[in-house]
């Protein structure tokens, strides 16, 4: 219920944007789900994830889109920790290994832009914190 009202508030906004968004949102709580219920875990206090600078996904975004489909759930206490992972390239011209930003993809040595992308495209669910109920 909650899912269905938060993708219509999306959809009065940004559009496509913030459903690709809530998309990757709602895999994210899916996996959290499937490992805390493989791992018998009853609370969850926090989720870190780890997002590349140049996976296309927007940060503010997918916050709002994890507060947007969380409450009265099972994670509508839990943290959700994002950590945006630079953008390293490596150039195919010079062997250039450089971190660049996402308006500036450039080699700095030689000025060219055919690079390899070592990192910066990740998402990955990194860790999660929680706990097993009480008596067990
Ligand atoms: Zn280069």
């Amino acid at each position: 219920m909650a899912y269905s009202a938060a993708l219509l508030d999306f959809k009065k906004g940004k559009k496509k944007v913030k459903i690709h968004e809530a998309g990757i949102a709602a895999n994210i709580i899916a996996i959290v789900n499937d490992i805390a219920h493989q791992n018998g875990l009853e609370i969850i206090h926090s989720v870190e994830i780890d997002i590349g600078a140049f996976s296309g996904v927007q940060i503010d975004a997918l916050n709002f889109a994890l507060s947007a489909l969380t409450p009265q759930t099972n994670l509508q206490n839990t943290e959700f920790i994002i950590n945006t992972i630079p953008i390293v390239l490596f150039c195919q011209i010079c062997k250039n290994k450089y971190v660049a930003d996402i308006d500036d993809l450039v080699c700095p040595g030689c000025n060219c832009a055919d690079f390899l992308v070592m990192n910066g495209k990740e998402m990955i669910v990194k860790s999660i914190a929680g706990e097993k109920p009480a008596d067990e």
